[in-house]
């Protein structure tokens, strides 16, 4: 392996504790991740947090303390609070989308433990204080979430974002940053007309019809503004038809490599395994060691860390 790649926790260990909150993200750090992902949406009060979705439903309690302040989709966006009222909100373990149910049964439910939603500036100064006091270097990894619907809202976030970031000290293409959006024309937004130069990561999505009637050559043209591509794993391999640890790779695996887009795949979780893979630490290895991905998005850092470290220490 020519250079050590790296593990992005996945909503900090999510796997572990409730996603996005400063405990898994805490959490994460400990275990080794070598980066630890925000995804990024916006208050009323222009506040940016640390928020998987633009409506706070299905990690948080504000059904319960803001009763009627749904729109009439039934959803309670970010957007109509002021990051005053989020504070005082309890950020639970993810329920299946619209229903009370937990999303992964086996993960972390009491409702005896108080979680909050982190402001951005907030989690950039725990990675920050905690590289401080362990000497490590940890980055950031943050998504601007739908930055159009936010712009329809008055809300410019990537501007914001890139203010946050400048804010604390991250400029350059070697910060320790990467800046993550499924909307290309962000990502060129953010390169040309912002003229940022910190590393940005095209995303591709795991099931819109218009990327998987792509191309191979689309696809990489989409992420030609980029550093790298974020995407699903299965996208990396031919499907395969029966449970195996060899993987082959699929065109698009060879044709990034070509057009030098560093790979980071998405998502790795310890108990949700695709039906042909052996074993999580199996299905890891095999993107390590056989696809040689640049990094991959995992809710259960502590076992990437380890299986990559341990491909790492016997290549050496
Ligand atoms: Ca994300």
């Amino acid at each position: 392996m020519a250079s050590r790649p790296l593990v992005i926790a996945h909503r900090g260990a999510s796997g572990y504790l409730p996603e996005h909150t400063a405990e898994a993200k805490a959490l994460a750090y400990g275990m080794g991740a070598d980066y630890l992902e925000q995804d990024v949406v916006a208050t009323r009060d222009a506040k940016l947090i640390v928020m998987h979705d633009v409506a706070l439903n299905d990690v948080t309690d504000v059904a319960t303390v803001f009763p009627g302040r749904a729109r009439a989709d039934g959803r309670y966006y970010a957007i109509d609070f002021d990051l005053a009222e989020i504070r005082r909100l309890r950020v639970v373990e993810r329920r299946r989308a619209g229903t009370p149910e937990p999303l992964f049964p086996r993960r972390f439910h009491s409702s005896d433990v108080t979680f909050r939603v982190s402001t951005l500036s907030e989690e950039i100064e725990l990675v920050q204080g905690l590289n401080r006091t362990t000497g490590r270097s940890v980055g950031i990894y943050p998504e601007i979430k739908e930055p159009r619907w936010h712009r329809e809202h008055g809300i410019d976030l990537a501007v914001l974002l890139l203010e946050e970031l400048d804010h604390h000290g991250y400029s350059g293409p070697e910060a320790l940053v990467f800046v993550q959006c499924f909307d290309s024309a962000e990502l060129v937004r953010i390169r040309v007309e912002l003229g940022s130069n910190l590393p940005l990561i095209q995303l591709l999505p795991y099931s819109d019809r218009a990327w998987r009637e792509m191309t191979v050559t689309d696809a990489v043209a989409l992420a030609a503004h980029a550093t790298g591509v974020g995407l699903p794993y299965e996208h990396l391999i031919v499907a395969p038809s029966a449970r195996t640890t060899t993987l082959e790779p699929a065109p698009l695996a060879a044709a990034l490599r070509a057009a030098e887009l560093s790979i980071h795949a998405y998502t790795f979780r310890a108990d949700q395994l695709p039906a042909w893979a052996t074993s999580f630490r199996d299905l890891v290895r095999a993107f390590y060691a056989d696809l040689r991905v640049d990094g991959i998005f995992c809710d259960h850092p502590d076992i990437a860390v380890d299986v990559r470290d341990s491909l790492h220490a016997r290549s050496r």
